[in-house]
């Protein structure tokens, strides 16, 4: 008894603490199932004009379609950018409705933020499944239950741009290019949680840079539901 408590505790506290932050089931997706030299470039956090636009121009001079993953209560602010979004043919995702840590919430209020967002989504008439990526990746176990039930992935990414700790464009190119290879879901941010209004100069001049290099090296860019 003595010697089997000191022991028990700690293994059963991390268990739980495994369970948490590392929910065993459920499919958390990183990377695009390839092995060609094809990314994603996806953009969170937005709606955000005028930002969100001029990235639509950058990647729409680069001809490269990218997947946004949209929040609810921007989406109701500013629909007309979503309906740009969709008609130069990226790909639109779910990123919650009003950016809250889902992973330390109940599994109720999770899924109410999930479907609003939904909800909203479903008012573009888009076609196909709709991605959702938790705020700040947070797959905790709240998030992973109520994604499992509804037998939906979580898109999370293998390249962090690192653009909301810094809008120095070749500082955020660099971050990227170290750490992209072929499949890489690549995140970025064309909008910012806590300032709804943030400049984005810095990710869009990064885009410029890093489509650029990528091209040269013989990548090709993909929405998510351009590969399995
Ligand atoms: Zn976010």
């Amino acid at each position: 008894m003595n010697v089997i408590i000191p022991v028990a505790v700690p293994f059963a506290a991390v268990m739980l603490l495994w369970l948490y932050f590392r929910p065993p089931f459920g499919k958390n997706i990183v990377r695009l199932n390839t092995d060609q030299r094809v990314v994603a470039l996806t953009y969170d956090d937005g709606p955000n004009p005028p930002y969100t636009d001029q990235l639509l121009d950058i990647l729409a001079k680069h001809d490269v379609k990218a997947t946004f993953f949209l929040v609810g209560n921007r989406i109701e602010k500013h629909p007309e950018t979503v309906n740009r979004i969709i008609a130069e043919g990226h790909q639109i995702g779910n990123h919650s409705y009003s950016h809250s840590l889902l992973g330390f919430l109940p599994p109720a209020y999770v899924q109410r933020e999930i479907e609003r967002t939904d909800n909203l989504l479903q008012r573009f008439h888009i076609t196909g499944e709709i991605e959702f990526r938790a705020p700040v990746l947070t797959r905790f176990l709240p998030v992973a239950w109520v994604l499992a039930k509804g037998n939906r992935a979580h898109i999370s990414c293998n390249v962090w741009s690192w653009d909301w700790t810094t809008q120095n464009p070749d500082r955020i190119t660099e971050k990227v290019l170290k750490k992209t290879k072929p499949g890489s879901i690549i995140v970025l941010h064309d909008g910012k949680a806590e300032n709804k209004d943030a400049n984005r100069s810095g990710t869009i001049e990064a885009t410029h840079k890093i489509i650029t290099v990528l091209k040269q090296d013989g990548y090709q860019f993909a929405r998510l539901s351009d590969v399995g």
